[in-house]
């Protein structure tokens, strides 16, 4: 769905799951965002298998990314993907620890139109501060969009595909055997 009211932009999501049905998991968030007055998921990418970072003993996560156009300010995005979140029953017992469904805002607008929102709010950072050196991130953005460029936290604008060869977990991801998710 799109209009809300204001004019759209293009936002990048990422959705990650490792518990539980993980590719229903990732078809349902995209789904439920698709039917969000003011959102509309327009591609996604292939589905890629990571080892987790950080935490504990945990299962590999599928991990892709998707761009959505929306009228929605970014924080009014953000609590959507919470409530998506919630809606799939997150666990998270540890900051790094298993979730059923984790949805990321990595970028609002767009570098080269001068519409890309740039904050430095701890509850709403943008871009994602990590994103620019998680492969699961930049590996399925790149494949979706391959001139995306991202703004890296010490300012300098790079591309997505040219951080994705060079992110240090490159190693920790493949494509998984999962069909399209659109
Ligand atoms: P995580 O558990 O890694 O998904 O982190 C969730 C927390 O990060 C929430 O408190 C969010 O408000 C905050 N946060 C800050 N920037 C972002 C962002 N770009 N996307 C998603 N969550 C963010």
């Amino acid at each position: 769905m799109i209009p809300a009211d204001a004019p759209a932009t293009v936002a990048v999501v990422a959705l990650g799951a490792n518990l539980g049905e993980r590719e229903a998991a990732l078809r349902g968030a995209l789904d439920a965002l698709d039917v969000v007055d003011g959102v509309a998921v327009d591609a996604v990418s292939p589905v890629a298998t990571t080892r987790p970072v950080g935490g504990s003993d945990q299962p590999d996560y599928l991990n892709a990314v998707a761009l959505v156009r929306t009228g929605l300010a970014p924080d009014e995005l953000l609590a959507v993907l919470n409530r998506v979140e919630a809606q799939f029953g997150r666990v998270r017992l540890e900051r790094w620890g298993p979730r059923t469904l984790d949805l990321d805002l990595i970028s609002y607008g767009v570098v080269q139109t001068g519409t890309e929102v740039v904050s430095d709010d701890p509850r709403l950072t943008l871009p994602h501060p990590r994103a620019h050196e998680r492969a699961f991130v930049l590996v399925p953005w790149s494949q979706v969009q391959p001139d995306a460029l991202l703004r890296t936290p010490g300012g300098a604008v790079r591309l997505v595909r040219e951080l994705a060869e060079a992110a240090p977990d490159r190693a920790d991801l493949e494509p998984a055997d999962v069909g399209p998710l659109r």
